[in-house]
């Protein structure tokens, strides 16, 4: 009996909702299990905004995924109606040895893409909100800016569930073995076969990918809403860009503009400031006054003004790996039926297209044209 599914996907969040339109656009028959409801806020795929951008100081080898993940939000966009991608422009701020900085620019560089290097002065004539110190500098790049995560993940839904996707949600896959040449699935309801499984686990990685000898770590990361003192007039997308500061402590701060209207506030964070290793069941999703206020102190070291009034905060959740690169391969012990994308550190919603498309190079053909190299699990288990 040949299975119901050539391919069942895991988790529905960014990477898998992704997966299951590449999947579904290439005529696989494809069944998504989906542990919560659709577009929900209890993983990492949640917010309201995501930066995106090109010069990428984690390293030069995401590039050409950037560029290719690029196209593909543009092809989202087109087929879906669904607003998504708002490239207001991006600066990377801090000293010029920091790692936005200088990293950004060793990318710029090497991929020869479109960017202005400004110093202290210029970055405050051009974006008056900002109020860098007269030794920090910023890379500017016209091409970065924002994405809106639970659109992308509607839209890819969507699509996917018009190419035919049997998309279940509220049904969290309890455990799954071999089966054949391909595997068998388990859900509290029903088991089912396919030959080839596709998981896509966000912070659910050491529960779900146990046996991939991955250190994956949880973090509680909060996002804060302030109103500034002067109103989002000059925090409008059409004036305001992303922006990733770096002090001189090396302590990280991103934020975007004002894009719920003028009483939504601007959204701001830290990046990968060290927290507690939580999971999913015991996160702490209450945010404590003193957080606000660190937040706060914090962000007006570069926008004095913004921090005006407290609005709201969220929590979200990273799955950080020790060096903070992916993880997407085919799965050590299982390399002719599984492949994996996990592990995506705090960085990944940028690539989310481009994920999308590799999974299903790797679930249909084995192998992709992309490279990722950098994403291979064997770096981590020293089975290399
Ligand atoms: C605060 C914050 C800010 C961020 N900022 C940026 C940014 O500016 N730029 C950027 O590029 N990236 C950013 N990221 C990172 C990015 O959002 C993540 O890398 C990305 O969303 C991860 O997608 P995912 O599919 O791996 O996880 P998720 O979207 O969480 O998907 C995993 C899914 O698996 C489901 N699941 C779990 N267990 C099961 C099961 N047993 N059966 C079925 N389904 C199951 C879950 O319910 C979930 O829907 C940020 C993340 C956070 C938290």
């Amino acid at each position: 009996m040949s299975p119901a599914y050539d391919v069942i996907v895991i988790g529905l969040g960014g990477m898998g909702s992704a997966a299951a339109h590449h999947l579904s656009a290439r005529g696989a028959r494809v069944l998504g299990l989906e542990k919560y409801g659709p577009v929900h806020d209890r993983g990492s795929s949640h917010g309201g905004s995501r930066i995106t951008r090109q010069s990428y100081f984690e390293d030069p080898a995401y590039v050409p995924l950037l560029l290719r993940a690029y196209e593909l939000y543009d092809d989202l966009e087109r087929a879906t109606g669904q607003e998504i991608a708002t490239l207001c422009g991006g600066v990377m701020v801090g000293r010029p040895d920091s790692r936005p900085v200088a990293g950004s620019l060793r990318s710029a560089r090497e991929w020869d893409l479109p960017h202005e290097m400004l110093d202290a002065a210029e970055i405050r004539r051009r974006f008056p909100t900002l109020a860098p110190a007269d030794d920090e500098v910023a890379l500017f790049e016209a091409k970065a800016g924002l994405l809106r995560p639970e659109n992308t993940v509607a839209a890819h839904l969507r699509l996917a569930g018009r190419q035919g996707a049997d998309l279940r949600f509220e049904e969290p896959m309890t455990r799954w073995e071999p089966y054949g040449e391909g595997v068998r699935v388990h859900t509290a309801r029903h088991s089912y076969t396919a030959g080839q499984l596709v998981i896509c686990p966000g912070a659910w990685a050491p529960e779900l990918l146990a046996d991939l000898g991955v250190r994956v770590t949880v973090e509680r990361q909060v996002m804060y809403w302030f109103q500034p003192g002067g109103g989002t007039g000059p925090y409008r997308p059409e004036r305001h860009p992303v922006y990733i500061w770096e002090d001189a402590a090396g302590t990280q701060v991103y934020g975007f503009p004002a894009i719920d209207g003028p009483e939504g506030g601007a959204k701001v964070a830290f990046f990968r400031r060290e927290s507690v290793p939580t999971t999913p069941d015991t996160i702490d999703r209450t945010v404590r006054e003193e957080e606000v206020r660190t937040m706060a102190d914090q962000v007006s070291g570069l926008l004095p003004d913004l921090p005006g009034r407290f609005l709201k905060a969220a929590t979200c959740m990273y799955a950080t790996t020790p060096d903070e690169h992916f993880v997407i391969a085919r799965h050590p012990a299982h390399p002719e039926s599984v492949t994996v994308a996990c592990g995506f550190s705090g960085h990944g919603f940028k690539f989310v297209p481009v994920v999308g498309e590799i999974l299903a190079d790797l679930a249909l053909t084995g192998a992709t044209a992309h490279p990722i190299g950098l994403f291979d699990p064997a770096r981590l288990t020293g089975r290399a």
